[in-house]
């Protein structure tokens, strides 16, 4: 049976997830930025808490877990290389492992980058991704822990997967990231459709996301570093990937 979600904001400009498997009751939160929403998601759905799948140890991802795995006495699932940082640990995931949530089934991809030790969660037969802090709508996180290449690498590993694939990420960002998208690509038309898109969205109260890995290919600026044509539109014509990345991500930080 195909996996069932509920998205919910979190604190200031979180989102929260939680997936489910009908087949079998499972349910996870994928992170955990604070209890009271994913109660309050919990009970609307009707949805019990198993699992618990973090995807790196920031404060606004984890401040929940403590709370929650009191509550429901749920397995926590994080990182390898983070695991120390994050409460109440059960087990830990590395690249190439899987994580089970009741039937459904995720591959783990680590994403250095924002963190060292950050991973998303590939559910392949449902077509989603829950990619934290890596990858955004029309954007990206900054590269706290890492350096650009590793996040230009992690970025390509999410690029890679099927264009139907949706996307759920940690934060609604996406209409300051469009702003930004538009100073590197001002005559993208799926960026100018996509800022339309999500004006409405956020005027309808509505979340911008999930997003899909198709959609970001054509207008993410930070999935698109190794094209030639964003290269020039920044002055910066027959430069690697990586640096051209490097100087889409630091233009960011100060935009
Ligand atoms: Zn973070």
């Amino acid at each position: 049976m195909p996996a069932q979600t509920r998205l919910f904001r979190c604190l200031s400009d979180n989102f929260g997830v939680l997936l489910h498997d009908p087949e079998t009751g499972a349910t996870a939160s994928i992170d955990a930025p604070e209890a009271a929403p994913v109660e309050a998601a919990l009970k609307e759905t009707g949805w019990t808490l198993s699992d618990i799948l973090v995807t790196h140890h920031h404060a606004d991802h984890t401040g929940g877990i403590a709370e929650l795995k009191a509550r429901h006495g749920c397995r926590v699932v994080a990182p390898a290389g983070e695991a120390g940082k994050i409460p109440g640990v059960d087990e830990t995931a590395r690249q190439g492992g899987v994580v089970k949530v009741g039937a459904l089934s995720a591959n783990v991809i680590e994403t250095p980058g924002h963190t060292l030790g950050h991973i998303a969660y590939w559910f392949h037969a449902d077509r989603l991704a829950f990619v934290g802090d890596t990858l955004f709508s029309i954007g990206c996180g900054r590269v706290i822990e890492g350096t650009p290449a590793q996040m230009w690498d992690s970025l390509k590993k999410l690029r890679d997967l099927p264009d139907d694939t949706e996307i759920f990420c940690g934060h609604e960002y996406t209409l300051s990231n469009i702003k930004f998208a538009l100073t590197v690509e001002p005559d993208n038309p799926v960026l100018a459709a996509r800022d339309a898109q999500a004006r409405r969205q956020v005027q309808e109260g509505q979340p911008t996301i999930p997003t899909t890995i198709g959609e970001e290919k054509l207008a993410n600026p930070f999935l698109r570093a190794d094209r030639a044509d964003v290269a020039a539109n920044i002055g910066m014509a027959g430069k690697s990937a990586v640096d051209v990345f490097t100087e889409i991500r630091a233009r960011k930080n100060k935009f």
